[in-house]
């Protein structure tokens, strides 16, 4: 278990109005690693801004002998500016930075699960062991960080653009690499901040949701607003339940800083205004997950490593005390009753098996 969070907690109030879902499972906490891909990518995004600003300043050089050259037909810094060229080396970086984020939410989300299942079903390690495993790339929340961060190095070209002719309006031909040179920390470090900021913890909210769409065992997820998320309208959402591959529609709301195009829906918590979100989203369970591990073997995703034989499981699930594994449900049974009473009730009066389930356990 990775959080201190237990994997469930009982269902919320008003979830599931079909009454059709179980367990909530609590999406876990930044999966470890999250702010080192926070930190790398801004410092990425804004060591390629820079590069580029130093490029554009050298061209921009009274004795550049390059684009920076006067010519006729309009000031060379128009032609220098114009040829900014960030778009695709920013959206690879978020790319990879953002698959990262998902990945490594994707497997903490399902190590969750998985606990939640053992948690569900009362197993103890020495019965059976359960993973989840699902694949996410069909998923809308894995399509939506994937236009997402398609569309994050356009945006960062168009605006740095933007803002180079703003800065440059007025400023001397022989001012203008200095000029270039004097800001290109600054703008590359609040682009990066803003980028990473925004796209590593969304990409992991994404991650959660993927889940949530791919895995069998999950059949709702619900909206966990947080005190510390900055906007308002998101703690509007707290609490509420939608099916899995519905999405949430967020609400417009009254003054405030919510910027136009409300109501919006969305398919993984925090999509509508990712910058600053803290909110999160919990995976509700199907209310058909059985608490028989051996009838979850079917389950998409879902993978039992039966610690014990399917008799034994048998015997294990009609008769262990809470908290109790095989190895101590037999002890017990050893204790109290004779060998060929504990044969004729546990083992359909097969002193052979009884022998060697004892054998197996040292019990002998
Ligand atoms: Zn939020």
């Amino acid at each position: 278990m990775s959080s201190h969070l237990p994997a469930t907690v009982p269902p919320a109030p008003g979830g599931g109005e079909d009454g059709a879902t179980g367990d909530l499972v609590l999406a876990p906490a930044a999966p470890p690693g999250t702010e080192r891909l926070v930190a790398d990518l801004r410092e990425e995004v804004s060591r390629l801004i820079v590069a580029e600003l130093e490029r554009l300043a050298d061209a921009l050089a009274p004795d550049s002998d390059g684009a920076g050259r006067r010519r006729p037909g309009g000031r060379p810094v128009d032609r220098v500016v114009a040829s900014l060229d960030l778009a695709d080396a920013v959206r690879a970086a978020v790319h990879d930075a953002a698959g990262d984020a998902v990945r490594a939410a994707v497997a903490a989300t399902c190590d969750r699960l998985a606990d939640a299942l053992e948690g569900h079903a009362a197993v103890a390690d020495g019965v059976a062991v359960l993973s989840v495993a699902v694949d996410v790339t069909g998923t809308h929340a894995w399509e939506t960080v994937r236009r997402r961060t398609a569309r994050a190095g356009a945006f960062v070209e168009e605006r740095v653009r933007r803002q180079l002719r703003d800065l440059l309006r007025g400023v001397a031909d022989g001012d203008l690499a200095a000029t270039v040179r004097g800001r290109a920390a600054e703008i590359g470090d609040d682009y990066g901040r803003v980028l990473s900021g925004l796209e590593i913890p969304q990409a992991r909210r994404d991650g959660v949701a993927a889940v949530a769409e791919a895995a069998d065992v999950v059949a709702a997820t619900r909206w966990r607003a947080s005190d510390d998320c900055p906007h308002a309208w998101h703690a509007r959402m707290d609490g509420t339940v939608v099916d899995c591959g519905d999405p949430f529609v967020v609400p417009a709301v009254e003054g405030g800083d919510q910027p136009g195009a409300y109501p919006r829906a969305v398919f993984a918590v925090g999509a509508d205004e990712p910058f600053g979100c803290r909110c999160a989203q919990d995976l509700v369970l199907a209310a058909d997950v059985p608490t028989d591990v051996r009838e979850l073997r079917g389950w998409d995703g879902v993978d039992v490593d039966c610690r014990v034989t399917d008799r034994q499981y048998g015997v294990w699930l009609d008769h262990a005390r809470d908290g109790e594994d095989f190895a101590a449900l037999l002890a017990r049974i050893d204790a109290e009753y004779s060998r060929t009473r504990a044969a004729e009730t546990f083992c359909n009066g097969s002193k052979k098996q009884l022998y060697g389930w004892l054998a197996e356990y040292g019990l002998k």
